[in-house]
């Protein structure tokens, strides 16, 4: 079996962009506009000999948007059924929004590796911002930048340490 890492986030804090920037291309993304409630998006990466597979919780409940809170327990529910490790993204620019502290609680409740992802870290500059997330819990953070490429060695290093 292939280890999966799962990535989970509220929406909008660059998931989809991570597995694509990780994958190295476009993934194409379903657009579920016939209100299949389960899909996810994955991966298969390589890296140093080692195989995971990249899942992408976020095309999950996308039809039920003003529900969030329940998006946001069926990407838990998918964590806790099948993650080895799971990758907790947060948006840098924007800081701690009251949904991340809903995904944290939940979170706190699984017994499974966690990275904290602090995306859109896009210059040295607001690195120091990234420190908030400490508060969300457990778990190494890492300061990343799909948008400039920044720090995606030091990622997936944390991730085959993990696995
Ligand atoms: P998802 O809803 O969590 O899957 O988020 P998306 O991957 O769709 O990204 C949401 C928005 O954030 C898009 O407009 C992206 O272009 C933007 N975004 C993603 N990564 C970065 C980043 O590293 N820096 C900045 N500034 N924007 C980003
Ligand atoms: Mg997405």
């Amino acid at each position: 079996r292939v280890p999966q890492v799962v990535i989970v986030g509220r929406p909008n804090v660059g998931k989809s962009s991570l597995l694509n920037w990780l994958a190295g291309k476009r993934i194409s993304i379903v657009d579920d506009t016939a209100g299949v409630t389960r899909d996810r998006i994955t991966y298969l990466m390589e890296e140093e000999g080692r195989f995971f597979e990249l899942v992408d919780t976020g095309g999950i409940g996308i039809v039920d948007c003003d529900n969030l809170t329940k998006q946001v327990e069926q990407q838990i529910e998918i964590a806790i059924e099948s993650a080895d490790l799971v990758l907790f993204v947060v948006d840098t620019r924007s800081g701690i929004l009251p949904l991340d502290e809903e995904v944290a609680k939940r979170l706190r409740y699984i017994d499974k590796p966690i990275v904290c992802v602090a995306n859109k870290a896009d210059h040295d500059a607001i690195d120091c911002q990234a420190d908030e997330f400490y508060k969300l819990g457990r778990g190494k953070l890492v300061r990343v930048s799909t948008l400039q490429n920044r720090n995606k060695d030091e990622l997936l290093h944390m991730i085959l340490e993990r696995l």
